[in-house]
């Protein structure tokens, strides 16, 4: 039996779990294939990882933050598209795309708000068991709003949780500087809307930022904003590495210019002595005083501090998997083949070859993880990417095989992106050569994404 007629005969619906742009748009695929999506969303409504940081505003175009299915959807129910070279803020990616999208009958009426999914396994089966395992449909258990934790059994599962939820710690380890568990007062969400919602929290304190990536940049450039308005503001900003060269970015190399301004003018601030850069700064440990937290670097240096923004990146949570059967990459935590392909260790680019079913597939058949959370720990995924991992994913679930093996390119090819011989695909030739695309294997690599006009990743810097 393949699998649409596996689906069909089950007559069960297919999960997706998180109602952010590429779990909505895995919806709106599924319902083009007549597949029957059940969505669950933890927050209280669609887009509610991006509703924390509305604010910001994204730095690729609304032509590269709509997915085809939903386009189709929204516009047969007289909706029109934003103009497609305008840069929207996160709010206005809710308010004008999402919102809209999830008020309409088709979407709102399997859509479950406030559902938050805590694990997901295999009908009566746990994770050792090997018999019938295929063909026997998930159980996918979730909390819902009136308090209960109910059972959902579907035919198939589509993970698109996002990893906002899941912040780095500011440990230098991975794991969690010690005290900074008891310091969490002292601690921001990863992206405060220092010049609006939360400014009463940053005007006129000490912030330490700590991180290098384009969060620490957008919020470092918020909170020198807020400083010509409240002088007193002080801007301290912790790196680990050497240099902050990789937040400084590829400038008019960047295939985004939003992208390469931002990085400007962090080191246009940095330079003028505005924002006060320490490099090296691995933190060990923080202490939370009455007046203010105390951070520790591991070579001993302090910096106190009124508040702390963590910019530290996401990780993807596992533990609502942990009776299934995956195959992660075990750096990256992304699909085990896609993980060498983003790795940021080896790659700065944001760029990767279009990819789908294929690659994202796990021992568990019909299990897939998509958008941000495919990314694992890497920082780099872009939307575009994502509406096409969904598409690829809800034709393999659909028995098109054809259809989900035709990995297609929807943005403009950028070609090499690196600034030196190296390529984004300059990862270890054997397993970049079983990518769906093949894109190493090919003489004229073909990449989704946009060059950041950096030559390598943290390899390349550190
Ligand atoms: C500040 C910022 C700027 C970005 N700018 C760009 C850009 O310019 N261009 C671009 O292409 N990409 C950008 N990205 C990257 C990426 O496209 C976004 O993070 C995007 O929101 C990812 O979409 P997603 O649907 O995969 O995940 P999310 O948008 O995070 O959605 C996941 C959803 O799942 C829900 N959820 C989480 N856990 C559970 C659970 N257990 N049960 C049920 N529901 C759950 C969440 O509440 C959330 O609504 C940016 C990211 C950030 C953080």
């Amino acid at each position: 039996m393949d699998a649409a007629q596996n689906l069909a005969a089950q007559a069960l619906p297919v999960a997706v779990i998180g109602a952010g742009p590429v779990g909505l748009a895995a919806a709106a695929h599924l319902l083009e294939r007549g597949l029957e999506p059940l969505i669950f969303e933890a927050g209280t409504t669609a887009g509610a990882a991006i509703e924390q940081w509305r604010h910001i505003r994204l730095f690729s175009p609304w032509r590269f933050n709509l997915d085809a299915a939903t386009v189709r959807l929204l516009e047969s129910a007289g909706w029109e598209a934003p103009r497609p070279t305008a840069l929207p803020y996160g709010g206005e990616l809710v308010d004008n795309y999402l919102a809209p999208l999830a008020a309409l009958p088709a979407i709102a009426s399997r859509l479950q708000t406030g559902a938050r999914v805590t694990a997901v396994t295999r009908a009566g089966l746990d994770k050792t068991h090997t018999r019938n395992r295929d063909t026997t449909p998930f159980t996918v258990r979730a909390e819902h709003a009136d308090g209960e934790t109910r059972d959902h059994t579907v035919a198939a599962v589509i993970d698109a949780s996002g990893t906002w939820s899941r912040r780095n710690p500011l440990g230098t380890s991975g794991l969690p500087a010690i005290g900074e568990d008891t310091a969490a007062e002292r601690i921001s969400a990863p992206l405060p809307d220092v010049t609006g919602r939360d400014r009463a929290a940053f005007a006129g304190r000490r912030v330490l930022v700590v991180g290098a990536g384009h969060s620490a940049a957008n919020t470092l450039t918020g909170l020198a904003d807020l400083a010509k308005d409240e002088p007193d503001t002080r801007i301290l900003w912790a790196v680990r590495g050497a240099s902050a060269a990789k937040v400084y970015g590829g400038g008019d190399l960047d295939g985004l210019p939003a992208r390469g301004q931002l990085g400007g003018r962090v080191r246009r601030l940095v330079e003028a002595g505005k924002i006060e850069l320490h490099t090296g700064f691995g933190i060990s440990s923080l202490k939370a005083l009455d007046s203010h937290v105390t951070v520790e670097a591991a070579d001993g240096r302090t910096l106190d501090a009124d508040v702390v923004v963590p910019c530290t990146g996401f990780r993807p949570d596992l533990d609502i998997l942990r009776e299934l059967r995956l195959e992660l990459d075990p750096a990256v935590e992304a699909p085990r083949e896609l993980g060498p392909l983003i790795d940021p260790e080896f790659h700065s680019c944001g760029t990767v070859p279009p990819h789908g079913a294929r690659l994202l597939a796990h021992p568990d058949k019909d299990f897939y993880i998509v958008g941000m959370k495919s990314y694992g720990r890497a920082p780099t995924f872009l939307l575009a990417t994502g509406y096409e991992q969904v598409r690829s994913v809800v034709a393999a679930l659909a028995g098109d095989r054809e259809a989900a093996d035709t990995v297609q390119l929807e943005l403009p090819e950028t070609g090499v992106c690196s600034t030196d011989a190296g390529t984004s695909c300059d990862v270890p030739a054997a397993s970049a050569a079983q990518s769906d695309a093949g894109c190493c294997a090919s003489p004229e690599p073909v990449l989704v994404g946009f060059p950041t006009g950096l030559s390598h990743g943290r390899s390349g810097s550190n």
